[in-house]
């Protein structure tokens, strides 16, 4: 494998960042994942998009211009001979001596590139099952719209979530109402079959998978009402599922451990899924 840092492509084994980088001593940096499909990346102009406001966001400057990024991307792609997988980039406010304020701004941030495959039958064996999750407080800084690396809570939730015997953890407010998952967004059916999420104003990253879904949900023509559920609502669902990039929906079968529904995957997490990938941009 072949990663990108900071210019150079590098066998994957010896791809490293300094000690004093700021994601490393700070998480002050932030991220993408794309993933790619038959060779070539998906949705990447939402994903570029989505980086710049996170680079502005924290007032990192943009390192390249997005043209070259993108050449950076699709390069380590085809190094790594991804046909089906993902794609990472990262990028930091750069290497300085460790203080919190920020470095001279002639500091060059750091960006960091990896892809790897990752087998879609696997994917769709998870999905086939559906997923249990657990819910948990949202402990959460404030500017959770902003792609960061700082993923501590996230990390610890979706642990929590595993020693539970679960995949993904739902983090919920002070209000009860559920968030978004530790590396998801987290919608349900209601019993009259409107599909309900929360707004991405509200506490939530903008996902781009949330957002190509509701253009499908558009085409299937099924209702999409954005607003706050609670997890007590979400147990009285007729479905519940997640999306992002690496989930596309992913059924939800089980919250807390009690089931959804009749507690197997329902049609409409199964629809958006079939159907995500002739809505979603893939550039030749
Ligand atoms: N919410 C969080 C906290 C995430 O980390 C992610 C993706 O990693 C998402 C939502 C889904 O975003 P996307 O659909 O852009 O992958």
């Amino acid at each position: 494998r072949i990663a990108y840092v900071n210019g150079l492509y590098v066998p994957h084994a010896e791809a490293v960042v300094h000690v004093e980088d700021r994601g490393y001593q700070f998480a002050d940096g932030v991220y993408e994942v794309c993933e790619v499909r038959g060779g070539h990346m998906v949705d990447e102009r939402r994903h570029m998009e989505r980086l710049v406001r996170s680079l502005n966001e924290i007032r990192i400057r943009q390192p390249m211009p997005l043209a070259a990024l993108g050449v950076v991307l699709r390069e380590t792609v085809r190094r790594n001979r991804v046909r089906n997988g993902f794609v990472y980039l990262q990028v930091t406010r750069g290497v300085a001596r460790r203080d919190h304020y920020f470095p001279d701004p002639e500091t060059p941030p750091s960006i960091v590139v990896t892809a790897r495959a990752a087998d879609p039958a696997k994917g769709e064996a998870v999905a086939a099952q559906g997923i249990a999750i657990i819910t948990v407080p949202d402990n959460r800084w404030e500017r959770v719209d902003i792609k960061t690396v700082g993923l501590l809570p996230n990390v610890l939730a979706k642990e929590a979530a595993r020693q539970a015997g679960a995949r993904e953890a739902w983090f919920v407010d002070r209000d009860g109402n559920v968030t978004e998952g530790g590396s998801t967004n987290a919608w349900i059916v209601t019993g009259d079959g409107k599909l309900v999420t929360r707004p991405a104003e509200s506490g939530i990253l903008r996902g781009i998978t949330r957002t190509v879904m509701m253009e499908v949900a558009e085409k299937l023509q099924l209702r999409v009402e954005e607003r706050a559920f609670t997890v007590k609502e979400a147990l009285g669902a007729r479905e519940a599922f997640v999306t992002s990039a690496t989930n596309f929906a992913t059924p939800v079968v089980r919250i807390d451990g009690q089931s959804i529904g009749d507690g197997k995957p329902g049609p409409v997490a199964r629809a958006l899924r079939e159907n995500f990938h002739k809505v979603a941009e893939i550039a030749r």
